[in-house]
């Protein structure tokens, strides 16, 4: 009864398109569904999952590996997958069980080993209360359910104060929580965000890394634009 008066307030509109849809607790229609499909890996770099040029990366030639591999579920410049990104942003629940789904579902095609532990990145004050909530940590942990892998927010962002007075600059910089962190040493801990930002996942790794993983590997939702 409750749920046929909740259907008649509220019927379920297909997030994209807006067209009715046969249940709640779909998402999409048949139709969008179509176009949410994972991003292929074949033509894109083992490290930093940028495309590749004549078979190599650009970018991870000259550079030390701080993360052996970073891996994005979809491709999210327009359509359904971009309007399910701009979900998670805002914490829709259902939302972030989908994306953690298309993940785990990437991750495991590319039969890549369980981790020991899932680590999200670390949003600003500003980020969490413009929001009010922590859509990375609710990401991790939809995908720590589906992995049955326990979630570790061990990282924070602090206030660059070596950028602010060289560079007069306003930023931030991810930290590990000092007392906590430990329970990285010699385990495979994966990375986890919304988007596939290489900058940001390198930061992170690296302020990880003084607390001896086994190996720093990472997960998102959508590959970067
Ligand atoms: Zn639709
Ligand atoms: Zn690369």
């Amino acid at each position: 009864m409750v749920c046929s008066i909740k259907a008649i307030l509220y019927p379920p509109l297909c997030l994209e398109c807006s067209q009715l849809l046969p249940k709640q607790g779909t998402l999409f229609c048949t139709l969008c569904l179509e176009q949410l499909t994972l991003v292929e890996t074949v033509e894109r770099c083992r490290r930093c999952f940028g495309e590749l040029h004549k078979g190599r990366c650009e970018r991870c030639i000259h550079r030390p590996v701080v993360i052996a591999r970073q891996i994005a579920a979809c491709e999210a410049t327009m359509g359904p997958p971009l309007t399910l990104l701009k979900a998670i942003c805002r914490g829709r629940k259902e939302c972030l069980s989908a994306a953690a789904s298309l993940m785990a579902y990437q991750w495991l095609k590319e039969k890549m080993p369980l981790p020991d532990w899932l680590i999200p990145l670390p949003l600003s004050f500003w980020q969490k209360q413009q929001q009010g909530l922590d859509y990375n940590l609710h990401l991790a942990s939809a995908l720590g359910k589906i992995f049955s892998v326990p979630v570790a927010p061990l990282l924070t962002k602090k206030f660059d104060r070596e950028r602010f007075f060289t560079q007069g600059e306003f930023g931030t910089l991810p930290m590990a929580h000092a007392k906590k962190s430990g329970i990285v040493c010699d385990r495979r801990i994966v990375l986890v965000a919304p988007q596939l930002e290489d900058l940001r996942l390198r930061a992170a790794a690296s302020a990880l890394q003084p607390f001896f993983p086994m190996q720093i590997d990472a997960l998102c939702f959508a590959a970067a634009g």
